[in-house]
């Protein structure tokens, strides 16, 4: 490949830099190891510098007028179009998903620019009557400052869009870091930000680990918001080191989702829907089905179908054709994966297929790791309760709709939920009860669109939301102006208007 061993660098301030220290790291592809290219290992003095350069770049982009913010948008939603291809391949590389998926992940990113796109004509504030004669009143959307990126590896062009746009739109200035998994990917996203006219010191990437350079922008006193999608205990860490300056933190993390299964389910659809979501991007998304809860009557005939469709899943490279299920990022991922079938194991759940990494057959020394499907599964088991993160699901025999909707809800995290139903009735109290910021009916549980709020309830997060309206609040401030053109003192609550 032409980026094999090219060396990258950080974008601060409008220039390409290498890091302070000139330390480096490697990224590599999970799928046979090759080394991608080398980036700047960085710390505070750089997380530093590139705050600096947003906080001076601020005081003339929060006045650029939003909806010529939200051409550069637009021009960035067409390069990201044009790029679709080359992006899709490279992120099939380094982060291992197909080439189909890699192309939806580009995707999402395009329609997240064209939406914000469109902010920059609407963000929409209020105006309401005031309770006193002469007097006008209205509440506006106004920029915070520096917003710190922090974003994890599985969605690693869709997810910085996700708060990229938004912020720009908004009129914030931003200092991003990718995760170490992914830094090329992070490295084209701001490349192309550039490429469509974003100035310099309004978007900076600094490449580094969460430790070090993470952690300088959580506790950076002029990042007045940090926005982290990760894992549950990262965004406990993250609070508590943000708490001394008090900042906004906006915060999506891990899940334990459920797909239901009841009697009366469409079972061909259910099948194709577990195995997308439970197997898809190998199970490393947010909202993916790690457990299913299935009505007794239904129990052995979907377990013996889910068993075969996910014995027919082909394990390779995502770049080749007719690949289903791509690597797992790292070795560290494979051993906590791995270490998962045990646990399952010894709690009494039964291994019905995969429960082993995956070798020979061109998988070379890729990262591979079987489609693995635990039955007869406790919901109180650590397999039906933690995240594994990884292509294994746990089957959880109940006996009714009740039952099913108290295991769904009965985990500590609450993003994603599904049904499968055709009773209209069900279908709806799911969708009142089930603890969780999505409900699918009739579908699994992984696939969300740009215009709808995305986020989950409980330790999944801390009461934000991605995308649709609902992002805008976490990157701008409301004011609210009251214009007194009376001529005379009026006093709310204390003067009466007749
Ligand atoms: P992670 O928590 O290990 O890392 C996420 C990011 O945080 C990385 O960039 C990392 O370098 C950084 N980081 C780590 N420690 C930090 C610290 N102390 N201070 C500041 N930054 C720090 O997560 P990951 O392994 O990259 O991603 C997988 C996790 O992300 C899973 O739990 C998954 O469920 C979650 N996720 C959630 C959503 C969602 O929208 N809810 C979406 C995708 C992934």
């Amino acid at each position: 490949m032409a980026t094999a061993t090219k060396t990258f660098k950080n974008f601060i301030g409008g220039e390409w830099v290498d890091a302070a220290s000139g330390e480096t790291f490697e990224t590599t592809s999970p799928a046979n190891g090759d080394v991608l290219g080398v980036f700047p290992r960085s710390d505070v003095e750089d997380v530093d510098r590139a705050v600096e350069a947003a906080k001076a770049a601020y005081e003339d982009w929060r006045l650029v007028p939003a909806p010529h913010r939200g051409e550069i948008l637009f021009r960035f939603g067409r390069l990201l179009a044009d790029h679709k291809d080359e992006l899709a391949e490279l992120m099939a590389r380094e982060m291992g998903k197909v080439l189909p998926e890699a192309a939806g992940d580009v995707q999402e990113a395009i329609d997240m620019s064209f939406y914000m796109g469109g902010e920059g004509r609407r963000l929409f504030g209020h105006t309401t009557p005031s309770e006193l004669r002469d007097k006008f009143n209205m509440s506006v959307r106004q920029p915070i400052g520096v917003i710190g990126v922090i974003t994890p590896w599985n969605f690693p062009i869709a997810i910085p869009s996700w708060k990229i746009a938004p912020a720009l739109v908004c009129g914030n200035t931003i200092v991003f870091k990718p995760a170490t998994d992914t830094p090329l990917l992070g490295e084209r996203f701001v490349e192309l930000l550039v490429e469509a006219g974003v100035p310099a010191g309004v978007i900076n990437i600094v490449h580094g680990g969460g430790g070090a350079v993470g952690d300088r922008l959580v506790r950076h006193p002029d990042v007045p918001v940090i926005t982290l999608t990760g894992s549950r205990e990262t965004g406990i860490e993250v609070m508590r080191n943000a708490a001394e300056n008090l900042k906004h933190i906006h915060l999506e993390l891990g899940g334990k989702n459920a797909i239901i299964v009841l009697d009366d389910a469409d079972l061909d659809l259910a099948v194709e829907g577990i195995v997308w979501s439970a197997f898809g991007t190998s199970g490393q998304r947010c909202t993916a089905a790690s457990r299913v809860i299935v009505q007794q009557g239904v129990y052995d005939e979907l377990q013996g179908r889910l068993v075969g469709a996910a014995e027919q899943l082909r394990l390779g490279p995502g770049w080749e054709q007719g690949v289903d299920v791509g690597p797992v990022i790292n070795k560290r991922a494979l051993e906590k994966i791995h270490s998962y079938t045990e646990i399952g194991k010894d709690e009494g759940a039964k291994l019905l297929t995969g429960g082993e990494v995956a070798g020979g057959d061109g998988l070379g020394d890729g990262n591979f790791y079987r489609p693995t499907i635990f039955g007869d599964v406790d919901p109180e088991m650590r397999v039906a309760q933690e995240e594994i993160f990884g292509p294994t699901t746990a089957l959880i025999p109940v006996r009714d709709v009740d039952e099913a909707v108290r295991v769904s809800n009965g985990i500590e995290y609450g993003l994603s939920s599904s049904i499968f139903t055709r009773d209209v009735n069900t279908a709806f109290r799911a969708m009142r009860d089930l603890e969780a910021g999505i409900t699918y009916i009739n579908a699994g549980t992984i696939g969300a669109e740009v215009h709808l709020p995305f986020g989950g309830t409980k330790n999944t997060g801390n009461g934000h939301r991605e995308a649709g309206q609902a992002a805008l609040d976490v990157f701008t401030e409301w004011k609210s102006i009251y214009v007194d053109y009376s001529g005379k003192l009026q006093k709310a609550q204390i003067d009466t208007a007749e």
